[in-house]
């Protein structure tokens, strides 16, 4: 089996550069029409470089389609412009991933507000932005692709990416909602959570495992998850050549009967309500609400 991307155009946004670069390259040695997006600053946001131009030449020079944009996915209006002249040029959009990043990690004690609202603007407003530009024409054309770029850091946390793992973890949350939105129109909104050797990771990562968490061990995720067959409301982590799955998940409600509905009841029952035990991944936050329901009538069943 060969995943093709023939006829699609896909807008990888901070692509100048590490995994969107990648991703960029694959998209169009497999037939994509590629908007290569980056304004190409610095690791912390701030500059600028014709970094998109030149991925855009290796795309070319590969015999590949690509067009460079150096909008900002903190900028609405370049956003809509982007997917503008990617419809007037190619007729339309399919595929969106939403990869541009940035870093100001400092502990909590010592980030300022200014760190903090700017990598959640870049990150979460951002693909937020890009993909509502996007969203109408996917639905016209019943189809679209959406990749968000989690982070492990998101999910489970890391010291000193307050700001990050606040705007990582509410891709996943965006995600959820959106694919629940966009089913209808056949639009599959994922996240990704990737590990790889770029200019974000270089001084964390040895030599030797800089080379192995290379880019392109992350791509053929990157890839699967915007393809014609992806899966939609996933969250996989990839990195190395190792692929998992993550998922937010619950267990049973326990039911308090009345009367230890109580602080004290509450703090009885904790190492129950907090057992890791028949887990459950609800599909849309109503089957939360579902759930309790259902153990509140287990209990007036039993009764
Ligand atoms: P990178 O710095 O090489 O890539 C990020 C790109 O986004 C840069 O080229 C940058 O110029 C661009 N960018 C920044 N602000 C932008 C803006 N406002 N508009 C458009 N482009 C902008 O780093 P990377 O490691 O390739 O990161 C890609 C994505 O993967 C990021 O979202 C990052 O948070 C995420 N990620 C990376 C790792 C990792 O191990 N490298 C781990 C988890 C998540």
């Amino acid at each position: 089996m060969t995943i093709s991307f023939k006829d699609k155009v896909a807008i990888v946004t901070g692509a100048g550069g590490g995994l969107g670069r990648e991703y960029a390259l694959e998209l169009a040695r497999r037939g994509a029409k590629v908007v290569v997006n980056d304004l190409g600053g610095s690791r912390d946001g701030t500059g600028s470089s014709d970094a998109a131009a030149e991925v855009v030449a290796e795309i070319k020079a590969a015999g590949g389609e690509a067009m460079a944009n150096g909008g900002s996915v903190t900028e609405y209006e370049q956003m809509e412009k982007m997917v503008a002249d990617a419809k007037q040029k190619w007729g339309g959009v399919h595929i969106l991933i939403n990869n541009a990043g940035v870093l100001r990690d400092k502990s909590f004690a010592k980030m300022t507000p200014d760190d903090f609202e700017f990598v959640v603007k870049v990150h979460l407003t951002g693909s937020a932005f890009a993909t509502k530009a996007c969203w109408e024409t996917f639905r016209e054309q019943a189809y679209g692709r959406i990749l968000m770029t989690a982070s492990s850091t998101g999910l489970f946390g890391n010291f000193g990416q307050a700001n990050y793992g606040a705007a990582k973890l509410g891709l996943a949350g965006l995600t959820k909602t959106l694919q629940l939105e966009g089913a209808k129109y056949n639009i599959k909104v994922n996240s990704l959570s990737p590990v790889a050797g770029t200019r974000m990771t270089e001084d964390l990562f040895p030599e030797e495992a800089f080379k192995l968490f290379s880019p392109e061990n992350v791509a053929p995720a990157a890839l699967y998850l915007v393809s014609e067959d992806a899966p939609s409301n996933q969250i996989v982590g990839a990195g190395a050549g190792g692929f998992h799955s993550a998922w937010v998940m619950m267990n049973d409600a326990v039911w308090l009967p009345e009367g230890q509905r109580t602080v004290e009841g509450f703090a009885d029952a904790w190492d129950e309500i907090n057992a890791m035990t028949n887990l459950k991944a609800p599909q849309s936050g109503s089957e939360q609400s579902g759930a309790i329901l259902a153990a509140m009538q287990k209990v007036l069943g039993a009764d």
